[in-house]
């Protein structure tokens, strides 16, 4: 029977196996349901949910997904992802981009003619993402507790088909949104999606808001949340 000592070391050895494979990434869940935000809602994906976030947004709803997970192959998810049979993949987080072989799986999944969209915090450089690839860039607000760590050299890499989503939790927050719309001229790069933060903003708030500043920005509720609540795998 292996010591306690050698288990430990065992373990040691299969986590630098992984970490040093170039192929492998850590994985918190895959599963299939509707697309539930930004410019794809409402399709059929399947969900490709990387382990791991530097950041700790304030209302964070998938604090599950900071540790834990499984190494998987990139084939192995390419194959999990292909059982489901949607047309369209959102690979997201966590923030996807902390794991660097994201970007490899990206461009994998594009290549096997994919629809693909990225979920990220807009803290991490998305220059190497694939241009196929729809990224959704979060702006954070003051409410996350984590506007200091908006990366802004990466409104340059916005393309047409990517997006701008501001999560929002109040008035503060909104104006703040504002001012960095403006500023950057976020809605000439790409569509501007403003949400607000589920049962801190009372969504006919928010879009009274826009309507009243003539706002070019797209308002958006998150549909898994009106369809299954907090019930997980959605
Ligand atoms: S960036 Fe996303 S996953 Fe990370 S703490 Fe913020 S909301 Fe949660």
């Amino acid at each position: 029977m292996m010591t306690v000592a050698a288990r430990g070391v065992a373990a040691g050895d299969a986590a630098i196996d992984a970490a040093q494979s170039p192929e492998r990434l850590r994985i918190t869940e895959i599963f299939h349901s509707l697309q539930g935000e930004a410019d794809a809602v409402g399709w059929p994906t399947v969900f490709v949910r990387l382990t791991g976030c530097p950041l700790r947004c304030t209302w964070c709803d998938t604090t599950y997904s900071f540790q834990g997970g499984e190494w998987r192959t990139i084939d192995d998810v390419l194959e999990e992802v292909a059982a489901h049979g949607a047309r369209h993949v959102c690979v997201t987080g966590g923030e996807p981009l902390s794991q660097k072989r994201c970007i490899a799986l990206l461009a994998r999944l594009c290549d096997a003619g994919y629809e693909v969209s990225l979920e990220t915090s807009g803290a991490i450089d998305v220059a190497e993402v694939d241009l196929r690839v729809r990224k959704v860039v979060d702006i954070k607000a003051p409410g996350s507790g984590e506007v200091e760590r908006n990366l802004w050299s990466n409104v340059a890499r916005l393309l047409p088909h990517d997006q701008v989503k501001a999560v929002l939790a109040d008035r503060a927050d909104y104006d703040w949104a504002v001012a960095r719309l403006r500023e950057h001229a976020l809605d000439a790069r790409c569509q501007v999606l403003f949400s607000p933060v589920h049962g801190k903003l009372a969504p006919r708030q928010l879009a009274e808001w826009i309507l009243a500043d003539r706002l070019p920005v797209r308002m958006q509720m998150q549909l898994h949340k009106l369809l299954w609540g907090e019930e997980p795998g959605h």
